[in-house]
């Protein structure tokens, strides 16, 4: 199963995108996180992201997509698919995955979207304490998501593949959202993992 989250930032992707793949029993990839470890570990491609990440400001698209690309051609990595949960971010980003994803012959099967009024998000995210969310940041993060990423619903609802989700609610609650979406899409039987666990 392949599969994208998108969302604003403090909507819970991670989370439940965490929770998705070990259900399905794919890998999940979050950009921020490979980011965050490749600025952390000093390596070049981190360092160079370092001042977008430290800015609550958007890695350029040509550093993403290079990790991206970095991931996806590992030989551990995919055969069953796998969760985006941050990726794309911008079109180039999702044009760029979809020429990736055409070389392994291998579509995209979903885009979830996660829906969550502003000052829920605002104050999630003044909660959470990480460098990137004093409230100057936060303001900045949620402009660049409105402003870049969210058109990105369109672009996978014209292709049938976008699932909106209701993202405020309990844990519990919203995966079971998620569940229902994930089992109301078409899936690719060679992709190995299935809704429900199967394999
Ligand atoms: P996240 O953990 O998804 O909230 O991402 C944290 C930060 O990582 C973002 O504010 C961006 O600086 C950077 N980032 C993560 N994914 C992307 C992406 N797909 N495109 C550009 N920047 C990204």
């Amino acid at each position: 199963m392949r599969i994208v989250f998108i969302g604003p930032p403090g909507a819970g992707k991670g989370t439940q995108s965490g929770h998705l793949a070990e259900h399905l029993g794919v890998k999940n990839l979050s950009t921020g996180d490979v980011l965050r470890e490749a600025r952390d570990a000093g390596e070049e491609i981190g360092l160079k992201a370092a001042e977008y990440l430290d800015a609550g400001e958007l890695v350029p698209d040509d550093i993403v997509v290079e990790i991206v690309a970095q991931r996806l051609g590992s030989s551990d990595c995919c055969q069953k698919g796998y969760l985006f949960d941050g990726f794309p971010r911008t079109l180039p980003q999702a044009e760029a995955l979809d020429e990736l994803l055409e070389k392994h012959s291998a579509p995209l099967e979903g885009a979830l979207e996660f829906i969550v009024p502003l000052e829920v998000l605002f104050e999630r995210l003044s909660k959470r304490g990480r460098s990137d969310d004093d409230e100057e940041t936060i303001k900045q993060r949620l402009q660049i998501y409105a402003d870049m990423t969210k058109p990105l619903d369109e672009y996978y609802e014209n292709r049938g593949i976008l699932r909106r989700i209701d993202a405020v609610g309990s844990e519990e609650e919203v995966f079971a959202r998620l569940l229902k979406a994930v089992e109301s899409l078409e899936v690719d039987d060679a992709s190995g993992a299935q809704p429900g666990g199967k394999s």
